[in-house]
């Protein structure tokens, strides 16, 4: 993007976030990796860079930044290193954004707290039998006197076991057992009964950030814990599913700066690599291939920013957040494929960073919404149709 177009603040955070990024980040980088164990120390090094919680307001003690100053801390620092670009989402985007626009004041400044402190929210709706298909879930919260209780099994839950505030959805019945509507539900681990971490899922890449299995016991919360947005619990999956646009541009971020960093480091390699007595970008096969990784790396930028930029005083736009995340996605994984090419052999040892990128990439076409349901929603908002995509046309919930 023309830096132009970035203010004087915005120039700075990027400068920061690269910093922080080229220095400390990367050199931790391959540990996380390898280890699996969640970088606490790259924590604190994003608390004092002011990089957790930006776009909490500021009147509960964040910095009130928006979505593309977000994405241009996240950008930087997935490209050396993916697991902390995810802490960078999941501590500004997603679960922390849901409670910040709909929540209580209460429950505001709980969860404000928490970021600001270090934690990564987990936000936890899959589940083993309602992956793409979330209205399909069975997690369900039962009214009980002055509690609800809450039982049924999420999975692939991004922070299970590190993460201490987690934002649950679940089918809402009242007393009588009438459902009323798919709520979120804040629970603390270690704090709220019921709440259990059952096993850690063995990633393919992403390693540094437990991908969990939690169920859910009878859990029990009072009805304080339920975020309710203003069109109230009918309407409050589809209104706090709102907030997920932000998670996806996130996502998208990550993909993007995994991908320019690999491809920085194919651009600098083919100019040191001699083959043939002259450097490896001297051939025309591989100039293309940098030429293509160049332009894909462009447009994803110009998306994800435009998506960012769309969600100013709310969040981004879902039409623009779904195409941003699906041809970032896709394209950060050819992009990366292709760095790894350029190094041959070397790229695909473990020594360089090249083979983690491409596992760590992979997700992304994944999590947050399959590149397949996202050109569903993208068609079904070009169309100005509902898609349903059940047998009988209509969704369970
Ligand atoms: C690393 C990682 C982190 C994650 N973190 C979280 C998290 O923190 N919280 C959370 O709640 N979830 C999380 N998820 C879960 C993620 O959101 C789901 O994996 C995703 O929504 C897809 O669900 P599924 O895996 O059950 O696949 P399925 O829904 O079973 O899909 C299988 C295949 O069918 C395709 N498909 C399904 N329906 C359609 C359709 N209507 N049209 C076309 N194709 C379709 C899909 O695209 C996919 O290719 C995470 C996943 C991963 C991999």
């Amino acid at each position: 993007m023309n830096p132009s177009a970035l203010s004087p603040d915005q120039l700075d955070l990027q400068a920061r976030a690269r910093e922080l990024a080229a220095g400390p980040v990367a050199e931790r980088a391959a540990e996380v990796d390898r280890t699996e164990q969640y970088p606490w120390d790259t924590v604190e090094l994003l608390k004092d860079a002011k990089l957790i919680g930006m776009t909490i307001p500021k009147q509960f003690g964040g910095q009130g930044k928006g979505w593309l100053d977000a994405v241009l801390a996240i950008e930087a620092l997935s490209s050396a290193c993916a697991v902390t670009g995810r802490i960078a989402v999941e501590t500004n985007m997603g679960a922390i954004s849901a409670v910040m626009a709909y929540g209580s004041e209460e429950q505001k400044k709980m969860a404000a707290d928490m970021v600001l402190a270090g934690d990564k929210p987990a936000i936890c709706i899959t589940e083993p039998d309602a992956g793409s298909d979330a209205n399909g879930m069975t997690t369900r919260a039962d009214k009980r006197g002055n509690r609800y209780v809450l039982n049924g099994r999420k999975h692939w839950i991004t922070g299970g076991g590190v993460s201490r505030l987690h934002l649950i959805f679940a089918k809402v019945y009242d007393e009588k057992g009438t459902f009323e509507g798919i709520g979120g539900f804040l629970a603390i681990r270690d704090e709220t009964k019921g709440l259990k971490i059952t096993k850690r899922e063995p990633t393919m890449g992403l390693r540094g950030i437990p991908e969990a299995v939690i169920d859910l016991e009878d859990m029990d919360v009072p009805p304080s814990s339920l975020v309710i947005p203003p069109r109230g619990l009918k309407k409050g999956f589809a209104d706090l599913m709102t907030a997920y646009n932000s998670q996806r541009v996130g996502a998208a971020t990550v993909a993007l700066g995994i991908a320019d960093g690999a491809y920085q480091l194919a651009l600098d390699w083919s100019e040191k690599r001699h083959q043939f007595g002259r450097p490896i970008n001297e051939f025309q096969g591989l100039q293309w291939k940098l030429a293509d990784m160049s332009i894909k790396l462009s447009a994803s930028r110009a998306l994800v920013y435009n998506a960012a930029r769309s969600g100013e005083g709310g969040f981004p736009d879902m039409l623009m957040a779904a195409q941003a995340k699906v041809f970032t996605s896709e394209s950060a994984i050819q992009i990366v494929n292709e760095a790894l090419q350029f190094f041959g052999a070397r790229g695909y040892s473990r020594e360089l960073p090249l083979e983690r990128m491409a596992r760590d990439v992979r997700m992304f076409t994944i999590g947050g919404g399959t590149a397949e349901v996202l050109r569903n929603v993208v068609a079904g908002a070009l169309l100005k149709k509902k898609l349903p995509q059940t047998r009988d046309g209509w969704d369970k919930a």
